[in-house]
């Protein structure tokens, strides 16, 4: 997938829509797309052994759509009606667009629902992996350690959480907000095992996504992420987490991605 065309459809998305949300969409733009490309095991329909993939920082499900238009899973069409009247791709993911397996949005919940999700593959004798990318600022929420402490008790080593790790939330710094360092350790002390990876280096994305647990614990990777990231102007700036770019914003940052 090219990550670039993915970044061009947040932007022009975004834009049509007038609906922001950019700059969180561009921190996981590598990352979706190297989920797809290297983690997940990508079979139709309800196959028993098809993985899944929770976006529990749904705010950024444009970055998702742009990774199924890419994937082929979602025409141009459906693309062109992102936060219209009547569509299924709204701000948020709905599992009713096929592609999509879990309503998220409601931050701190996506965490537990992949645990859920892969309690039920052991039950069903599945081998199933179960995938879910959260914000960093998502670890403010008691619920996100809940479903670390059930994951780590029951063993789901087919589970792996990726965490947007791009140090900033909607109105300032993430260690100005509620701290999380040394966020290595909690995972650690929760029981987990924890990676560190370079959020927009696909290879080394495809080398931490493609490896199984080394044990029977739930694996972290913590990615180190710019946000907004591609377009010079959004990079580290929480204006972009809420604004739509104006129409010379727009152009100048499509240039931007031209001679990348
Ligand atoms: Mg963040």
């Amino acid at each position: 997938v090219s990550v670039d065309n993915v970044r061009r459809i947040i932007l022009e998305q975004s834009k049509r829509a007038n609906v922001g949300h950019i700059g969180c969409a561009l921190s996981v733009a590598d990352i979706v797309t190297s989920v797809y490309d290297f983690g997940l095991r990508e079979r139709t329909g309800d196959a028993n052994d098809r993985d899944r993939f929770v976006l529990s920082k749904g705010h950024a499900a444009l970055a998702l759509y742009a990774c199924l238009h890419a994937k082929g899973r979602l025409s141009r069409e459906q693309i062109d009606t992102y936060c219209a009247d009547n569509t299924l791709l709204g701000v948020h993911p709905e599992h009713a667009l096929e592609g999509v397996d879990f309503c998220t949005g409601s931050l701190g919940q996506g965490l537990s629902m992949a645990a859920g999700a892969a309690l039920a593959a052991r039950l069903q004798h599945s081998t199933r992996r179960v995938y879910a990318l959260l914000s960093d600022a998502e670890c403010n929420e008691g619920s996100v350690w809940e479903a670390a402490m059930f994951a780590a008790h029951f063993r789901l080593r087919r589970l792996m959480a990726v965490i947007d790790y791009n140090k900033l939330q909607s109105l300032t710094g993430t260690e100005q907000t509620i701290g999380l360092e040394p966020f290595e350790d909690k995972w650690r002390a929760f029981g987990w095992e924890v990676r560190r990876c370079d959020g927009h280096d696909h290879a080394a994305l495809a080398a931490t996504f493609g490896r199984p647990a080394g044990g029977d614990r739930p694996v972290v990777v913590i990615c180190d992420t710019t946000k907004g990231k591609g377009v010079s102007f959004m990079e580290n700036s929480v204006l972009w987490h809420y604004r739509a770019a104006s129409e010379d914003e727009l152009a100048q940052a499509l240039r931007e991605l031209d001679v990348r």
